[in-house]
């Protein structure tokens, strides 16, 4: 453990802080990484003298990004070797990509060795449903199974309904899932919603991640190379708890994690302590109110276009509205009436605007009932794609957070505007501007494995408002460069409780650092995201060393963590 005092010099610090917008010093102490003086190079020295001075050249220092909305240790499972990610931004933008793929695998993958998936989409792959007949023409023999993108499907082929003995002997279907059936009862290779999904995908599961934590630690090292040094699990389950302990003991351990357990659980009221609470802390209870817009169970007051698109993806055209959402109001009433009085911070799936009027009354209900209208409560909604500038004000004025999803407009936000649905609400999905000129201090997200953890390109994408494809849709909704940044840095933070600690470079916080490679205000704000590079980060005052993180994860960990296996991935939108 390093001691003493570290002194670093860089082109330019963002501090995040609007009292001290910019340095050229930082100095912290270097075991504990707190933050000892932020200005210039004099006045770091006087306030730690027998420091010396890293001159970082032309790099730019800000906070350590936060993303306040993800799934390390899941995405680690469903998108790390042996399980393969097929999302359409990572290389597979087609169906036909997508089919390739499975062709290349199928011929160098010895004969009978299971194989597994993750990431489809149909809706920007343009890939009708696949069943199991489907299937076969790809892996006859093989069983295969993939995980739509969304984590709310799942497809299988005939050789996996053998694995299981599902030939001779369909299964009932679970509690809270379903399987899609023939005429005669037999199944047709889809399975629906986390219960079916994970049944289905067990034996692949078990058999084919002999060691998640390896898997957990990559996606941690994704993470750290966007620059990311917070972020939490949404969906965490006590099964995960030994993962997390496990990676943050890693000396390199690049990411702090905060904990929002699932309002299922029937310990999720239950205190956690954790050996590093640095590194991993319980924060809150997470809820849901409704599902995908990518798959129809969004609750939506107004219905999708009938378009090839949504006919191609098997959408109901709707309006849906809240007959989608998973729990009645008087059941979500119910979470709140059992948590709230145990302190904990409540975290609300919802991307439908008729899903957003029921939570706000939740929460407006909870709130009042529990005393803690006007309290520093920082009660969090996620998402948040259809909703709208009345809502925002509302929320802004119960105190309530916005963690936002820019992923949602940068990959289908061409099919939004004008395929899904009209242009006037098409356009003005994830209405971010909207939402910061409603008063509330908006997050963004990826959101685990459903996209990349990309934050430079929310950031281009968000000032901007450009797709994927360069494409300008609701021009409206840019927000500038300081709110962009400051939603990947200290608003993340103040969602996660943690902004006393992380999320800007002041005295007294903790120097949890990303290096740039050149300064965001002096690019062009339509490449910001391939001219600026995230060159490194640091966790508490030490830089993070990827590669020693690997082997310390290798070297401290025998244990395959097979427990692990049948934790299965993320249901979120
Ligand atoms: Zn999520």
């Amino acid at each position: 453990m390093a001691t003493g005092t570290t002194i670093i010099k860089a082109k330019s610090i963002i501090t995040m802080d609007p009292g001290n917008p910019r340095a050229e010093a930082l100095a912290f102490d270097a075991s504990t990484g707190e933050i000892l003086a932020v200005g210039t190079v004099e006045a770091c020295t006087a306030a730690a003298p027998t420091a010396t001075v890293t001159d970082l050249g032309d790099t730019v220092v800000l906070p350590g990004f936060v993303e306040p909305h993800s799934h390390p240790v899941q995405s680690g499972l469903v998108t790390q070797a042996p399980c393969h990610w097929i999302a359409p931004y990572v290389g597979y933008p087609t169906w036909a990509d997508v089919t390739a793929f499975f062709a290349t695998l199928d011929a160098k993958t010895p004969a009978g060795e299971p194989l597994m998936f993750n990431g489809l989409d149909r809706l920007l792959q343009g890939a009708a449903a696949p069943t199991a007949v489907s299937l076969d023409e790809f892996f006859p023999t093989r069983p295969v199974i993939i995980l739509d993108n969304s984590g709310h499907l799942a497809y299988f082929n005939t050789a996996l309904i053998k694995l299981q003995g599902w030939d001779t002997k369909a299964p009932a279907d679970p509690v809270g899932g379903s399987y899609g059936r023939l005429a005669d009862g037999s199944l047709d290779g889809q399975a629906f919603e986390l219960p079916a999904v994970m049944e289905a995908a067990l034996p692949i599961l078990g058999k084919g991640v002999p060691h998640p934590l390896h898997s957990a630690a990559k996606w941690y090292r994704l993470m750290a190379t966007h620059g990311i040094t917070s972020t939490s699990d949404m969906t965490y389950d006590d099964t995960f708890l030994k993962a997390y302990e496990a990676l943050a003991s890693a000396e390199d351990c690049p990411l702090r994690i905060s904990l929002y357990q699932v309002s299922t659980s029937e310990v999720a009221g239950q205190k956690l302590t954790t050996a590093n609470p640095d590194r991993v802390r319980k924060q809150g209870i997470k809820l849901w109110a409704d599902g995908s817009p990518w798959i129809g169970n969004a609750a939506l007051s107004f219905p999708y276009l009938d378009s090839p698109v949504v006919r191609a993806a098997g959408i109901p055209l709707g309006p849906a509205g809240i007959s989608v959402m998973n729990y009645t109001k008087d059941e979500l009433d119910a979470v709140i009436d059992k948590h709230a009085p145990e302190g904990w911070q409540m975290s609300f799936h919802c991307n439908g605007d008729a899903a957003l009027d029921v939570v706000l009354d939740v929460y407006e209900r909870g709130l009042k009932k529990h005393n803690l209208l006007g309290t520093d409560h920082r009660w969090r909604i996620e998402h948040l794609g259809a909703c709208h500038k009345e809502q925002f004000e509302r929320a802004a004025a119960l105190g309530v957070e916005a963690s936002m999803g820019p992923f949602q407009f940068i990959y289908w936000g061409d099919l939004l505007d004008g395929q899904m649905f009209p242009s006037e609400i098409g356009s003005q999905w994830q209405a971010i501007g909207d939402a910061f000129d409603a008063g509330l201090e908006v997050s963004f997200h990826n959101d685990g494995s459903v996209t990349p953890p990309n934050v430079l390109l929310n950031i281009q994408s968000t000032i901007t408002r450009t797709t994927s494809s360069g494409t300008v849709h609701g021009a409206n909704q840019k927000v500038t460069l300081d709110q962009a940044l400051r939603a990947e840095t200290i608003n993340g933070a103040r969602q996660l409780f943690v902004d006393d600690k992380y999320g800007s470079l002041e005295v007294g916080k903790i120097a949890d650092l990303v290096e740039l490679s050149a300064d965001p205000y002096e690019m062009n704000p339509m490449t910001l995201a391939t001219d600026v590079s995230v060159l490194g980060t640091w966790l508490g005052g030490r830089k993070v060393d990827l590669d020693a993180f690997d082997a310390q994860i290798q070297a401290i960990d025998p244990d395959p963590h097979a427990d692990l296996a049948a934790a299965g991935p993320p249901a979120c939108c």
